[in-house]
């Protein structure tokens, strides 16, 4: 059973084709999703989609998260905080996400636009801790803002941070502060030296796999298409939650150990990040 803790299956991008894309999740292997969210307006859909994974027992279980994505920041309306909150209470979610920082962006990192990422992070992260909910958290060129605001808050609850893309020590400070390191297609490619790092020096239990599907495709997937049919220069080949065993390889040979043992290592990561014994009857 492998986890994937962070997919927007419910992009646009699979609209055509979401149930085939998850019935080949399923048959390879993938028996959990997690939904995060990245702006209001699309909610209800994903929790509809979330929903529906009960009448399909071909799918993985779908496990939605809720929350305002900094890169969408001209998107989001300034009613959608108490939104939020409002779904929160109503809806059973598994973590407030996607929320984050985002220095990578220019325009997203100028004064005004920054202050107000910093707010919206801060607000969402108080509604999680209100809430007792874990994080899903997207950051970007601001490890130390993001410690910082965990700090601030008192956010004591745990979570992912998706696509860690930082250094060895910095995913020191995460795992201080209670969070988990999630790692997908970017671990795959080879040059990616300063990931492998971390994925050969911390613990084991530091680390839960995602795709960030329909982006980040791993290393391999991306000259192709999944029908064969060779990439034309510039076309943009879509990742999918059925390349997430592309991922737990590429782990496994970085550390020499086999690929059921870290499987079922990562899937109890996941598990143990997100709280959710007792909602998937682990106990
Ligand atoms: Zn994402």
């Amino acid at each position: 059973m492998l986890f994937d803790s962070h997919c927007h299956i419910d992009a646009p991008e699979f609209d055509a084709d979401r149930d085939d894309v998850l019935r080949s999740a399923r048959s390879e292997g993938v028996s959990h999703i997690v939904v995060p969210a990245y702006v209001a307006e699309r909610w209800p859909s994903l929790l509809a989609l979330c929903q529906r994974q009960a009448h399909h027992n071909d799918w993985p279980c779908l496990l939605p998260a809720l929350g305002l994505h900094p890169v969408y920041l001209s998107q989001h309306q300034d009613d959608d905080l108490q939104r939020l909150s409002a779904a929160l209470k109503q809806s059973a979610v598994v973590a407030v996400g996607e929320i984050g920082l985002d220095k990578f962006l220019p325009e997203l990192s100028q004064p005004v636009h920054w202050a107000k990422q910093v707010a919206l992070f801060e607000a969402q992260l108080h509604l999680a801790r209100d809430s007792n909910l874990p994080v899903i958290i997207h950051a970007r060129r601001c490890h130390a803002d993001i410690c910082r605001a965990l700090k601030r808050v008192g956010h004591r609850h745990g979570g992912i941070v998706h696509a860690f893309s930082g250094s060895v020590e910095e995913a020191r400070q995460y795992r201080a502060l209670g969070m988990h390191l999630g790692l997908g297609g970017p671990l795959t490619w080879p040059q990616a030296k300063r990931l492998h790092a971390v994925a050969t020096q911390l613990p084991l239990d530091s680390f839960v796999l995602e795709t960030d599907a329909p982006d980040l495709i791993p290393y391999g997937h991306s000259y192709v298409h999944g029908d064969g049919r060779a990439r034309q220069p510039g076309e943009r080949v879509r990742n999918s939650p059925a390349f997430l065993p592309s991922v737990l390889t590429v782990f496994a040979q970085l550390r020499g150990l086999p690929e059921a043992e870290l499987a079922a290592q990562f899937f109890s990561n996941t598990v143990t990040a997100l709280h959710l014994q007792a909602r998937l009857n682990l106990m």
